[in-house]
């Protein structure tokens, strides 16, 4: 069964890293994979794209053309992309028999793919042709604090019902910080609201409080793991994951 991985996160989470990780990790073990890059913007990609949005649409030139800022160009090449998606599907079905793993690798600022139609138009035409996975990639030392943790889970939350496929929340850079620290305000409501006990009065810890106990069952459904991109800690529990969350793709449709 040939499955289909989307990578998405923050600006800077790792995701680009993480595709080139997720290559070289399956290489090692025998697997192919195919390796879409969907970032107009992008300088340069450590790991080398079959396909690349880059190929057809210059990011320079639609911000010309359009007379658009740096985020609406993106956008905008997103959303031509996404007028041939037929054409990356018909090319991604063609490479099925020789593929195990399609990765695809998404625009640095999440919200260019997850809140415009183009995303969901590209996920869902990837999704209807192959068990797709959905990423969420976190800059863990950036979601340290309860407040940064659980902004972070409500927009997995979020993309994870807009989209409405099986998500991994991939807690990356531990070689930077321990990543315990969200398996424990994960599973345990008291440890989080002890975190918060220590930023007592504020308003945000009130607000962080109660959303935290309203995303409680999002907790639960939800798988995790804990990655380094660049050291490759972690990436076995990480395909497991994956593997585990495309056996329940059919639940989701
Ligand atoms: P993207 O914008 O989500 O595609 O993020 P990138 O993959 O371009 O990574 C952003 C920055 O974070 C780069 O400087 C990476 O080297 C760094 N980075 C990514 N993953 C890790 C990791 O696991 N550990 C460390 N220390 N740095 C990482
Ligand atoms: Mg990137």
């Amino acid at each position: 069964m040939t499955i289909a991985c989307l990578v998405l996160g923050m600006a800077g989470s790792g995701k680009t890293t993480l595709v080139q990780r997720l290559a070289s990790h399956l290489s090692s073990k025998d697997e192919c994979t195919y390796l879409v890059n969907l970032d107009p913007a992008v300088t340069q990609v450590p790991y080398e794209p079959n396909v690349d949005i880059r190929d057809t649409l210059n990011y320079k030139d639609v911000q010309v053309e359009f007379q658009l800022g740096p985020n609406g160009a993106i956008l905008t090449a997103l959303n031509l992309f996404a007028t041939r998606i037929d054409q990356l599907v018909e090319l991604l079905e063609s490479r099925e028999e020789q593929v195990d793993t399609f990765v695809v690798d998404t625009p640095g600022q999440v919200e260019v793919f997850t809140w415009s139609s183009s995303g969901s138009i590209i996920a869902e035409s990837i999704a209807s042709s192959f068990p797709t996975v959905l990423l969420y990639v976190v800059d863990t030392p950036r979601a340290t604090k309860p407040l940064t943790f659980v902004s972070n889970m409500i927009y997995a939350c979020s993309i994870m019902y807009r989209m409405q496929l099986p998500l991994v929340v991939v807690w990356n850079k531990k070689d930077l910080v321990s990543t315990e620290f969200a398996q424990r305000w994960l599973s345990d409501f008291d440890t989080f609201d002890e975190a918060m006990q220590q930023l007592e009065g504020d308003y945000s810890s009130n607000l962080a409080r109660s959303m935290a106990l309203a995303m409680e069952e999002f907790y639960r459904v939800v798988s995790c793991c804990s990655i380094s991109a660049v050291t490759g800690e972690g990436m076995d529990e990480l395909w497991s994951g994956i593997q585990t969350a495309a056996n329940e793709f059919a639940t989701f449709r």
